[in-house]
Parts: C-alpha cells; sequence; structure tokens
C-alpha cells in the first residue's frame, strides 16, 4: 500500500487544514516534552510567530532511564491542547502504549507520533492503523529502509493510510554527534514511497548549533517537512535541552529555509 509502485503520484495528508506532502514544506516545532502550562503556552506563541502551522511537544516521554523525567503524562496532553488550540495549531505527540489509545482520541491529538524505539512495535502499529489520524513513523535508530517501510506496510495493511515517514538520524560508530542523519534515505523513501518523508534533525545531531545546517540539507534533498525542537528557554528545558532552538533561532531558520524551498 505503501509503495510508489501501486500509487504514482504523491500522497498528501491532510493534518486538520494543513497540507504535508505536495510541494511545499512544513515545519513542526516545539518543545521535546510538555512541562507546565505557561512553558506550552509561550512556546505556542513562539511556533506561531515563525511561521508554522504544526506543534510537537512529548507528554509520555521514552527515556533511557527510568529515573529521568518520563512526561507528564495525560496532565501534559491537557497543557498541550489547551495552549495549542489558543493559537490554531493542530499538536503532534508521541503515543507508546496501545493502552493510551482511547485517551488520544479523546485528546483529539491530531497527529499520533511513532517513536524510534516502537517502529517495529507491531501490535502498537497495528492500532493505530485501526484509527484514522495522520501517523508520523520514526525510523528505528538501527531500521533498514525495508524494515521500515514494511512497519509502515503494518499501519496501512490496517486501514490507515495517514503516515508520514521521519528520518531521524541512526546509529552509526560516530559518536561526536547524538546519530547521523541519514540524507541519502530522503530520495530513496521519495522513491520508494509516495508518503510524506519529513526529518528530525534535532534528534540526529543533538546540539542546537547543527539543526540549521541540517535542516537546510534536507529540504535541499527533498523532505516534505522538518520536526524541530525549540523551547522559550533551551538552558532550562528538561528534556533535550542541547539540542532545542530558541525562539529567535527558530525565527531565522524558517526564513533561510524559504530560500530553498516554499515553506507553507
Ligand atoms: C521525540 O521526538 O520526542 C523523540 C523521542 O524522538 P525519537 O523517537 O526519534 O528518539
Ligand atoms: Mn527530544
Amino acid at each position: 500500500i505503501v509503495a510508489r509502485e501501486w500509487h504514482k503520484e504523491n500522497t498528501i495528508v491532510d493534518i486538520k487544514g494543513v497540507p504535508l506532502g505536495g510541494n511545499t514544506v512544513q515545519v513542526i516545532a516545539g518543545p521535546c516534552s510538555v512541562e507546565t502550562q505557561q512553558q506550552m503556552d509561550d512556546s505556542a506563541k513562539y511556533v506561531k510567530e515563525a511561521g508554522c502551522r504544526l506543534m510537537r511537544g512529548g507528554a509520555f516521554k521514552p527515556r533511557t532511564s527510568p529515573y529521568s523525567f518520563q512526561g507528564k503524562g495525560v496532565e501534559g496532553l491537557e497543557m498541550f491542547r489547551k495552549a495549542a488550540d489558543a493559537k490554531g495549531l493542530p499538536i503532534v505527540t508521541e503515543l507508546m502504549d496501545v493502552r493510551m489509545l482511547d485517551t488520544f482520541m479523546e485528546w483529539d491529538v491530531d497527529v499520533i507520533q511513532i517513536g524510534t524505539r516502537n517502529m517495529q512495535n507491531f501490535d502498537l502499529l497495528k492500532e493505530v492503523g485501526r484509527v484514522k489520524k495522520p501517523v508520523i513513523l520514526k525510523r528505528g535508530m538501527s531500521a533498514t529502509i525495508s524494515e521500515w517501510l514494511m512497519a509502515a506496510e503494518y499501519i496501512a495493511a490496517a486501514g490507515n493510510h495517514n503516515i508520514i515517514f521521519c528520518e531521524r538520524g541512526i546509529r552509526t560508530f560516530e559518536t561526536y554527534y547524538r546519530n547521523v542523519l541519514d540524507v541519502t534515505a530522503i530520495p530513496v523513501l521519495k522513491k520508494e514511497t509516495h508518503l510524506p518523508v519529513i526529518v528530525d534533525p534535532s534528534h540526529a545531531g543533538g546540539k542546537a548549533w547543527m539543526v540549521p545546517a541540517l535542516s537546510r540539507a534536507a529540504v535541499a534533498a527533498g523532505a516534505d517537512g522538518l520536526l524541530i525542537e525549540m523551547h522559550p528557554t533551551p538552558c532550562e528545558a528538561w528534556c533535550d535541552a542541547d539540542q532545542a532552538l530558541t525562539p529567535g533561532e527558530l525565527k531565522t531558520l524558517m526564513a533561510e529555509l524559504g530560500g530553498i524551498a516554499k515553506i507553507l
């Protein structure tokens, strides 16, 4: 179902009237995690001011250590919804557990994000396949392209064709940066599938200063969108502080990207 072979034209995924795919680039921005109502209200304001039409934020966080902040949970969804609604921004947030899917539907989460660690959680994929909400499927950190395509096929086979691929960097021998952004995956995915392909430069580089260059590279290579971490005060972020852009840096990046592609 996801193969270009069966569907020649690019599929545009509609997110509450915001098109993802086609001839324009969408930038999804927001903090790594939902922290407080104030932080989310400020973030929504800056995301909107920068010209982005979609907002990200994690309420359920897949942390390496069980002792690290795990996210605000349902309370976080509520804060996120309130902040984003005030600015008319559809929300993107990660689902880690099938048991939370009904809650995500109740809070009308606009885009369900499946994180790198769950790319092959097949039962989770089948469940998000049963709803019609757009799904961002992040690439597993050690997944091949064909494994990634087959993971998407699980969602599609269950009935949900609103899938967006997200390259977020892969594991290699290199330790200078968090992951290696696989730019090559962008033209390959665009060839193999009709579905939109976006890039997360934040979790790829892991440092804020790398984000603009990786973003420009992704857009130049044909990405349909970007998923970027931005925090009102990065040094105070509860999670992924090193890689969050400031509101000013996001604004500057949006202007730079406008010189490469049509940012809608
Ligand atoms: C995220 O985007 O919040 C995240 C945890 O990313 P990844 O699954 O790519 O590590
Ligand atoms: Mn993060």
